[in-house]
């Protein structure tokens, strides 16, 4: 039988029609990667990193795959060229954005791919929709829940 996995996703748009980009992705990943099993609601948040520019709409979802870690990979970077995605400055404004942000316990350290990614627990607008559909997911590295982890970024924000 095939090895099926879940891969932790979080989706970003803050250019254009950023509802049609977020609905368009979903669609091409129930296509070329795998089921949806669930989605966080859909969150506006402000631009983090870079801020000067539009207001972002981020979701998580959980999608069963039974594609590997780098094509999975290789199939969102190609949603994301087919939608349009440009990449011309680090974190500046995309159509989407994909992210792994995790799947399930693995841990993965590649030059094209890091699971879970990096940026997980520094960040609000990646672990609310998160906490919505795995709150009891445990980083493999840290140790500690998505719950965990936004309690904890929460105690270290002033
Ligand atoms: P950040 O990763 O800090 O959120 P970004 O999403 O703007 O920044 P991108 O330009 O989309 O960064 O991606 C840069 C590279 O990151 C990709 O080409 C990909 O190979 C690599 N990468 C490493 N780990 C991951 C991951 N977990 N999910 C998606 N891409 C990853
Ligand atoms: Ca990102
Ligand atoms: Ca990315």
């Amino acid at each position: 039988m095939e090895e099926k996995r879940i891969y932790t996703l979080l989706l970003g748009s803050n250019l254009g029609d950023r509802m049609r980009y977020m609905q368009f992705s979903k669609e091409l990943i129930e296509k070329k990667c795998g089921r949806i099993l669930a989605a966080s609601s859909m969150h506006e948040t402000e631009a983090w990193g870079k801020t000067d520019q539009d207001d972002f709409l981020n979701q998580a979802l959980l999608v069963e795959s039974t594609l590997n870690p780098l094509d999975f990979l290789d199939e969102i970077q190609e949603i994301e060229m087919a939608l349009g995605r440009q990449r011309n400055e680090k974190w500046g404004p995309r159509t989407i954005d994909i992210d792994i942000l995790a799947i399930g316990s693995e841990v993965i350290d590649h030059e094209r791919l890091k699971v879970p990614h990096p940026g997980i627990q520094e960040r609000f607008f990646v672990l609310e929709p998160l906490v919505e559909i795995a709150a009891d997911w445990v980083h493999p590295v840290l140790n500690r829940s998505a719950k965990d982890l936004l309690d904890d970024l929460r105690c270290a924000t002033p």
